[in-house]
């Protein structure tokens, strides 16, 4: 089987989809690898690189034609997906719900879809293939770092001849993969570290980073079912975002760092912090919202990709692409994602697509071939 890397076409997207170390790892395995010709310069990883790698770099009409599978990140631009050939597969991070006409065009010329966004993430033997896992690991870290360079004062306590400085305070709301990153990012430059999150289930996880669980009345159970659904959280009734977010202005007040993380699966992320609770923030605070999105985040005004120092001297920062701003370290757990998905499809050097097989058929999202 012939796996092919093309240059991701998205604008601002600096990821690719198999580093060199991974394309080692698929040639021991008898997985041939085309590149094509500059895709991983943008993370850093040259052509020479993935040569001496064992793959070989071709251009992009020369990958389409002899690919099996073509690996992405990102879903394609329409240029190269009208390039895609019938019996061939597009394996990548392709978020259907979010572009449902790329997958159904595609399937209707007869190209498989493998969307990674759709893994079970919950089955332990698909963990080593979880890109949203590994990306959401990435963006936390990045998070913390960009809120850091924001922010004009210390993270940790100095103590100097000239006298002590405070560490800065952190929240954290929402402690899933980013959010936990994002505490122990923080923590290890110093910070104090305060996170919330609805999944009663984490405050053990915040606790063991050394960050304070920060407890503010649970939503009142008359209003719905409990809190998770699938490991998820679900999405609050109206009364209990207010709820929430009255209880969590007063906090957010005396925070020098605010960062916001918190999703719910197939909604819009819930809206956390109002402008209110901004106004009445320090000047000098920081606030990072990685669920800035085209339809809103969690704080309110925030847009991706956007930094607003607002009137009373906060910094709102819509956080945009953060894991292809760490294309590198992206890239590499995002490679080894795709590598463990690779050892699981090629058997006997034959790319099978089984629906009969879990992992398979939630990633198809129902398609059987
Ligand atoms: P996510 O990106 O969907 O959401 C981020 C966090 O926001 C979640 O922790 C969620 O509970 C929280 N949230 C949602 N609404 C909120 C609100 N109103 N206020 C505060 N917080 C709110 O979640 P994720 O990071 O993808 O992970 C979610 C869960 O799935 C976690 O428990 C995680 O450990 C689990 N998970 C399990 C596996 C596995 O078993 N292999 C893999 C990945 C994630």
């Amino acid at each position: 089987v012939t796996v092919g890397v093309p240059r991701e076409r998205t604008p601002g997207e600096r990821r690719v989809a198999l580093v060199p170390e991974a394309v080692a790892l698929l040639r021991t395995a008898g997985i041939d690898v085309l590149i094509e010709t500059g895709a991983g310069s943008a993370a850093w990883f040259t052509d020479a690189d993935y040569t001496a790698a064992g793959a070989e770099t071709v251009p992009f009409d020369v990958l389409c034609a002899r690919a099996d599978a073509v690996l992405c990140v990102g879903p394609p631009d329409a240029d190269s997906a009208r390039a895609l050939r019938s019996g061939q597969t597009l394996v990548g991070l392709l978020e259907p719900a979010r572009h449902p006409g790329l997958v159904r065009d595609l399937r209707g010329r007869g190209v498989r879809t493998i969307s990674l966004d759709l893994l079970p993430r919950t089955l332990s033997r698909a963990q080593a293939m979880d890109a949203l896992t590994s990306q959401a690991n990435v963006a936390g870290y990045k998070a913390a770092l960009v809120a850091a360079e924001a922010y004009d004062r210390f993270l940790p306590m100095l103590t100097t001849a000239a006298g002590t400085t405070r560490p800065a305070q952190v929240l954290v709301l929402g402690a899933g993969v980013a959010g936990l990153q994002a505490i122990a990012t923080a923590r290890r430059l110093g910070a104090v570290v305060t996170a919330y999150d609805v999944r009663p289930a984490s405050r053990g996880e915040v606790e063991s980073l050394g960050a304070r669980f920060l407890d503010i009345p649970s939503p009142p159970p008359q209003e719905g079912p409990g809190i998770e659904r699938g490991g998820y959280a679900r999405e609050l009734t109206a009364g209990e975002q207010r709820a929430q977010r009255a209880a969590l202005d007063a906090h957010i007040a005396r925070c020098d760092i605010v960062i916001t993380t918190a999703q719910v699966p197939g909604r819009r992320p819930p809206l956390l912090v109002s402008r209110d609770a901004l106004k009445r923030m320090r000047p000098g605070s920081v606030v990072v919202d990685l669920a800035a999105s085209g339809s809103g985040g969690n704080v309110e005004g925030s847009e991706p990709d956007k930094t607003d120092v607002l009137e009373g001297g906060v910094t709102l920062i819509g956080a945009g692409r953060l894991p292809s701003a760490t294309a590198t370290a992206a890239s590499t757990a995002y490679a080894r994602n795709l590598v463990a998905l690779l050892r699981h499809l090629v058997r006997d050097g034959v790319l099978v697509l089984d629906p009969a097989d879990e992992i398979t058929a939630a990633l198809m999202g129902g398609d059987t071939p």
